[in-house]
């Protein structure tokens, strides 16, 4: 069991419960300011041989229909990559590839792609809808760390990183994977909105009745939101970690707040 006084971001015992939701509480990080949960997934343990498929009729329905609305930010996100890098025989890895829709169309680039989805459901749907062959390792698993080590021109993690158990570790491994000079893009929510400061607002001066969206900016529920970032908190995390930041984005006006990042592997850098 994790204990949740240690931040997750700065390690210190610094975390102390400060937004009491419904049903999870936000801890804040009295050395670093970072923000998290008091909740970790556990992962899937399903048998490649279980029975009964996941992926019912009603199931693909749900899916397909979130494949328009998600497939608009995708596109754009897809823009960001092919500014960066040349697409066209490039090595990619898509961490968290959901319905495999972004992986489809970097493959239509004419890339090589690889998908991590630990849910067998996106799976299933991605080799049905798209041929596409998503991994369920995830990318602490030696699969990746020892089989492909200073690999991928190309990592991807988008709406990932407020999803994971432990955001430090996953970029660490993300890093691990890339090859010197190749990059990691990103998006992530931004704890800088107006949405946020505003929700936080609400919950001192109602005494916790009135949180406004910091109940559905976070949630318990297996693959919600864990953690949100500030730009700050981001940007430092990655230079830690040994990547340049290319390009940092967030715009407070923008309805999707998001953080866009992209970051390098710097020239010569390998693993240990
Ligand atoms: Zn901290």
């Amino acid at each position: 069991m994790y204990d949740f006084s240690r931040c997750k971001l700065c390690t210190e015992k610094s975390g102390v419960p400060t937004y009491k939701l419904k049903d999870s509480t936000v801890y804040a990080c009295d050395s670093c300011g970072f923000h998290y949960i008091n909740h970790l997934d556990t992962m899937p343990s399903e048998s490649p041989d279980e029975a009964d498929s996941p992926l019912t009729q009603k199931a693909w329905d749900f899916i397909e229909g979130k494949l328009i609305p998600n497939g608009k930010q995708l596109r754009k996100n897809l823009r960001i990559v092919q500014e960066f890098s040349r697409l066209s025989e490039a090595q990619c890895l898509d961490i968290g590839a959901g319905a495999g829709l972004f992986s489809s169309l970097l493959s239509e680039e004419g890339a090589s792609v690889y998908g991590i989805e630990p849910q067998r459901v996106f799976r299933e749907f991605a080799q049905k809808k798209f041929d596409i062959a998503l991994n369920a390792e995830t990318i602490d698993d030696a699969f990746w760390q020892k089989g492909f080590a200073d690999f991928f021109d190309v990592v991807t993690l988008w709406d990932v990183l407020e999803h994971v158990n432990f955001p430090t570790e996953t970029l660490k491994e993300a890093y691990r994977v890339i090859r010197p000079g190749g990059r990691l893009f990103l998006d992530t929510p931004c704890r800088d909105s107006f949405v946020y400061k505003i929700s936080e607002w609400s919950y001192r001066l109602s005494k916790g009745t009135n949180p406004l969206l910091l109940g559905s900016l976070y949630s318990p529920k297996p693959f919600r939101h864990k953690q949100i970032f500030s730009l700050d908190q981001l940007v430092q995390l990655v230079e830690s970690i040994g990547y340049t930041v290319v390009r940092a984005n967030y715009s407070p006006l923008k309805p999707q707040n998001k953080i866009v990042l992209v970051c390098q592997k710097p020239d010569g850098a390998h693993n240990e």
